[in-house]
């Protein structure tokens, strides 16, 4: 009898909602220096968006007690536990300053499920919602899975990768809903200015939008950037903005699966009605781990952040080594972005390179190093370099870089 295992069901049989979702860019080229890795291949992944720092013994330890509590072995309420919520609540104004309340708080499965949440809370069919690009890949994806029409607004690297509100006004039409924004962004370390912030935050008040600010790389900010958070700076943008975080960047906690968003209190429970239908509740042993790091000391903070300050740097000093290679000064979050335009034509390994995917896949075959192509980011000719590595492959790798396209 067949298991099932080996049965490939015609195409349609998969929801038309569903065919057409690209798989994400960046877990797709990691998963493959992985593999490559595990088949004993000396490969260097720029890969993965995550820290490699474990994450602080204080929050592994409140996860161990909480496995031995009852309570955390039985359903809790859907938007979060109450003293997480309290906590974030609390974090929040400590950290940016925005005053929130706890029932304007939901906690869920990542700031990715707090996006997701969102914007099938949000859009109806047919609303557009403006998408600065380079963007994170699961913005347009989500947004087209709401029933959403992502718009996307290019923005270059001589731009230091910033929309501008010229530019996010001729992208508006009747129907746009909402705006993404994040800073420090994913995936090109871009942190925009506050006088920059203000601009855009009161732009979208006066003209009636919604905006969805992209918290998770808040505490990753280096030398002169800082970060600000919309709604502080706009108060009269509070009723229509959600604010969206979580611990996975800031604390090294990629695998534990929490983020939350902040939003008005009436779309905070329709958020949360939604959630009873999904996931119940995210983990308790999780929430509890969220909970010690969010009430905890932020100086277990400072030394990740000092580490990728550092290797920050490098990556940029050897980026501007190489001829054709643009790449602006990456002030927050662990990305760097750089052009490579001016490389497309040249040949590595035998290949005529004519695009970022192709110069991804030859960089990948002969010098063993993965970068995510741009082409996903929505910026073709550019690729994405996550500099969180060990100090060793990170040098290692960019030397490679450099050799090749030398
Ligand atoms: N937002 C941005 C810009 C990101 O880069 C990521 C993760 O890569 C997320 C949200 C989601 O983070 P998580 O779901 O791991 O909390």
């Amino acid at each position: 009898m067949s298991t099932g295992a080996d049965y490939a069901p015609p195409a349609d049989l998969v929801a038309q909602r569903v065919r057409g979702v690209a798989e994400s860019a960046t877990l797709s080229i990691d998963a493959t220096a992985k593999v490559l890795r595990a088949a004993g291949e000396d490969v260097i992944s720029f890969g993965a968006g995550e820290p490699d720092f474990p994450t602080p013994a204080h929050i592994v330890e409140a996860a161990r007690e909480a496995c031995a509590q009852s309570w955390a072995h039985r359903y809790s309420p859907t938007p979060g536990i109450p003293a997480l919520r309290e906590a974030i609540a609390r974090k929040t104004e400590r950290d940016s300053g925005l005053v929130t309340s706890p029932d304007q708080v939901i906690v869920t499965n990542g700031g990715k499920q707090a996006l997701y949440t969102l914007f099938q809370t949000l859009l109806d069919p047919g609303d557009e919602v403006l998408v600065p690009a380079p963007y994170w890949v699961s913005y347009p994806e989500q947004v087209r899975l709401a029933g959403g029409i992502p718009t996307i607004v290019p923005t270059t690297a001589g731009e230091g990768f910033r929309a501008s509100v010229e530019k996010l006004e001729a992208a508006r039409t009747p129907a746009t809903k909402a705006l993404v924004f994040v800073s420090p962004s994913n995936p090109t370390g871009a942190v925009y200015p506050p006088a920059e912030i203000e601009a855009i935050g009161r732009w979208a008040a006066r003209v009636g939008l919604w905006v969805i600010t992209d918290e998770i790389y808040e505490h990753l900010v280096y030398g002169d950037a800082r970060h600000v958070s919309m709604p502080t700076v706009v108060p009269e943008l509070r009723e229509r903005c959600i604010v969206v975080n979580g611990v996975a960047k800031a604390y090294a906690m990629t695998g534990w699966r929490v983020g939350w968003a902040i939003a008005p209190t009436g779309f905070a429970s329709a958020m949360s009605r939604l959630q009873s239908h999904v996931c119940s509740n995210v983990s308790n042993v999780a929430q509890a781990a969220a909970l010690a790091a969010v009430a905890g000391p932020l100086d277990c903070l400072a030394e990740m952040r000092e580490t990728y300050d550092r290797r920050r740097k490098l990556t940029y000093e050897r980026l501007s080594q190489i001829d054709g290679v643009r790449c602006p000064v990456p002030e927050g979050a662990f990305y760097a972005f750089p052009s490579f335009e001016g490389v497309l034509g040249r040949t590595i390994g035998g290949t005529r390179i004519a695009s970022d995917q192709d110069l991804c896949a030859a960089l990948l075959s002969t010098a063993r190093i993965a970068l995510v192509p741009g082409e996903g980011f929505g910026a073709p000719g550019c690729a994405r370099i996550s500099y969180v590595l060990a100090d060793d492959d990170l040098a290692r790798g960019l030397d490679r870089l450099v050799d090749a396209l030398s």
